[in-house]
């Protein structure tokens, strides 16, 4: 008796950008036009979701740090599952997938378990929250390194970030509202200038963006005010103390 043969579908990780569906990638709008199956995470703008076929699945595993949906084994497991059954499979993050994203995890599962996988870039949230705030990352005056870094993560105490920091740097913090406190801390520890400017950029190249700014010492003070929520970015550099005001005003920008 003949047997069935299934194909193996493929799984794309796909980066959503920071928000407004005009910044998605035109192969990530047509991946998500297509796709059958849609497997996002919570940072995912609604108005991205709703580019998807009517009768696609779209199966949440929204990762906020408080609650934990799925673990990302599962996430993996679910993917190679779908894929094995013949699906493709869309899973879609906000920003790109290989910022803080765990894209790196899960095209390391597909491998293991012989499933291909495409990455489709995202405009990471650093690069829609520059433009959005019109900060520059670099600057010819001011600034030639960049570094992103995760403030929300293991062993934060124990890093080293002396060099990511101070005159001529950019210093770009993922997940870091809530330990602003310590990083602050712990930048002025390592010899930061109290007095270097920082932005905070909460819900970067969304309508309700806000744009805050003030000076490394202020930072816990401005976060706690503000009542920044998440998702935001906090910038440290030079290059945050300059820009156009009349940009910064429309964005509903605070000077603190
Ligand atoms: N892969 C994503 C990052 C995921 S980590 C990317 O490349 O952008 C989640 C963190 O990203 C949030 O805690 C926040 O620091 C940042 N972030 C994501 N979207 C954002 C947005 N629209 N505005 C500001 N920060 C954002």
């Amino acid at each position: 008796m003949a047997q069935e043969i299934t194909r193996t579908g493929t799984i794309h990780l796909v980066g959503a950008g920071p928000g407004d569906p005009d910044l998605l990638t035109l192969r990530a709008a047509r991946l998500i036009k297509m796709a059958r199956i849609i497997v996002h995470d919570g940072l995912v703008d609604p108005a991205i979701l709703a580019m998807a076929r009517p009768d696609a699945r779209l199966v949440s595993v929204a990762k906020k740090r408080a609650h934990h949906t799925l673990p990302q084994e599962d996430i993996c497991a679910l993917l190679v599952r779908e894929a094995r059954a013949g699906h493709d499979v869309v899973r879609l993050k906000g920003g790109d997938p290989l910022v803080f994203g765990r894209g790196g995890e899960e095209a390391e599962a597909a491998h293991a378990a012989g499933v291909p996988v495409q990455i489709v870039p995202g405009i990471s949230a650093a690069n829609g929250a520059a433009a959005a705030a019109q900060i520059a990352l670099t600057h010819r005056d001011a600034s030639s390194i960049v570094s992103f870094v995760a403030g929300q993560c293991k062993g934060l105490s124990d890093q080293d970030w002396a060099g990511l920091a101070g005159k001529g740097r950019t210093l770009v913090i993922y997940m870091g509202v809530k330990t602003a406190p310590q990083i602050a801390d712990k930048l002025m520890e390592d010899g930061l200038a109290p007095d270097m400017p920082v932005a905070v950029i909460e819900n970067a190249a969304r309508p309700q963006m806000r744009v805050l700014r003030g000076l490394l010492a202020g930072l816990p003070d401005l976060v706690t005010r503000e009542d920044v929520q998440s998702p935001a970015l906090i910038v440290i550099g030079e290059v945050t103390a300059r820009g156009d005001v009349q940009v910064a005003r429309t964005a509903h920008e605070a000077v603190t």
